[in-house]
């Protein structure tokens, strides 16, 4: 998992580099466009809560005159000094005119802005009737004790449980009966709950606010849409890039990289934190002999998935010659500590051994081949890579004239 991890980093590293201008632009749109978005939202945020709260003290004054004003006419009407529900109700089911009165008073504030002003209270029984309703037209208006239901029954709670003014914004997307803002003004006598004033504010404002802000949301939508259209084109570009890239890196029989990939790689190694292996099949020669090409093809590809195999994710195996392969191990750390020397050549050793173990099964054919192995492990020495690839190479052909199937290393000086 780690070693991925690594693989991929450098791997991005290695793409960056090329694609340096098409990222640029791809970490600019996506920046611009999360800041645009990011204002966006909470400037409309901030306009919705400054006007709805500029909104709803203008309500709540209203509610104020308009109840003194309930509260003045049933006193100039009726014997009733106060506003006592139990008093009221016996009073308006008999007084037609003043049920009129009232339902005409609460009319006398209905605006553009706000659309239905209605008192409801509560029976025995725990359910909200009509008292009096100004709404207009006349036709939309709750009868004297006609049940009322509330949209929103956990607001009615809160406005009986803490006797406050109380109000909801309604949900946009529903927009029911074109209201905006529903505020509940209980109109209390000795401490008790005994109606509550509803003034329900049109959706008029909001709208206009809507209307101002549309032409932001719809510039900001198409903004969306055009750089989702051109990240989605340099992704595009970028991945047929990286897939002919690779396929010019890659070697088309073994399927390891080939040695362009190499002089690009040149450049982006650290000397300091590789070490190479010069790896040569014994005696191709005959295999190709004995076999046919078609035979000998099988058995380098095999060869080069077995180095695959036995070596990590970030080594690299590269096809260097018709049937030599560079191996250039890697480590992060670095080659000076005296373990990792050891190390690298314990895995060189192995790869020999697993080699000459297994042999290449091709149909009911059983090849058995072996590999020499130049190994220089102190490329962090060397001045180039290509000196350390020449030591590596002068140690493999010390393997050949010793007898093959080994693995011999180079020497930190001089030559053999
Ligand atoms: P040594 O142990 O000294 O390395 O002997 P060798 O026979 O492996 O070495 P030599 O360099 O004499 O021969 C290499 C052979 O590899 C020659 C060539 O026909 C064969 N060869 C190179 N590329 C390919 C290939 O792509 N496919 C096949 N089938 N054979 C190849
Ligand atoms: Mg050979
Ligand atoms: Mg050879």
């Amino acid at each position: 998992m780690f070693s991925k991890l690594k693989n991929f980093i450098y791997n991005f590293k290695y793409i960056l580099n090329l694609h340096k201008v098409l990222i640029a632009i791809m970490i600019v749109f996506f920046l611009s466009l999360t800041w645009a978005y990011y204002s966006f939202i909470k400037t409309t945020r901030l306009t919705f809560r400054n006007v709805s709260s500029s909104e709803v003290k203008n309500v709540e004054t209203m509610a104020n005159i308009i109840e003194k004003n309930i509260i003045f006419t049933i006193k100039h009407h009726t014997k009733i000094s106060r506003f006592c529900l139990r008093e009221l109700l016996k009073v308006l089911a008999e007084d037609r005119k003043l049920k009129r009165l009232l339902n005409d008073v609460l009319s006398l504030y209905i605006t553009k802005n706000i659309k239905y002003i209605y008192v409801v209270y509560k029976d025995r029984k725990g359910e909200y009737r009509y008292l009096i309703d100004g709404s207009l037209p006349l036709s939309e208006r709750g009868a004297f004790r006609q049940i009322f239901v509330p949209a929103n029954t956990r607001l009615w709670k809160r406005c009986f449980k803490e006797k406050m003014d109380v109000y909801g914004v309604q949900n946009w997307n529903e927009k029911v009966y074109g209201l905006w803002i529903t505020y509940l003004h209980p109109i209390l006598c000795n401490g008790k709950i005994q109606a509550v004033l509803v003034l329900d504010v049109s959706s008029g404002t909001y709208s206009k606010l809507e209307d101002i802000l549309a032409p932001s949301r719809h510039y900001l939508n198409y903004m969306i849409m055009f750089t989702t259209i051109i990240i989605l084109c340099i992704f595009l570009e970028t991945m047929l890039l990286f897939g002919e890239q690779r396929k010019r890196r890659i070697d088309p029989l073994t399927g390891v990289y080939n040695r362009s990939y190499l002089r690009e790689l040149e450049k982006t190694l650290d000397l300091k934190k590789i070490a190479v292996a010069m790896v040569d099949i014994d005696h191709f020669k005959k295999i190709n002999d004995t076999y046919g090409h078609d035979y000998g093809d099988l058995a380098l590809k095999n060869v080069a998935k077995q180095l695959m195999l036995y070596t990590r994710n970030y080594d690299l195996v590269i096809r260097y010659g018709g049937e030599e392969f560079l191996v250039i191990f890697r480590n992060y750390d670095g080659f000076r500590n005296k373990r990792y020397v050891k190390n690298i050549i314990r895995v060189a050793k192995r790869i020999q051994r697993k080699i000459s173990a297994n042999p290449v099964r091709v149909e009911d054919l059983e090849i058995k081949l072996t590999v020499s192995i130049g190994l220089d492990p102190f490329t962090y020495k060397r001045r180039t890579l290509y000196e350390s690839i020449t030591m590596a190479d002068k140690a493999l052909y010390m393997a050949k004239r010793t007898g093959r199937n080994r693995v011999i290393i180079a020497r930190l000086r001089g030559v053999f």
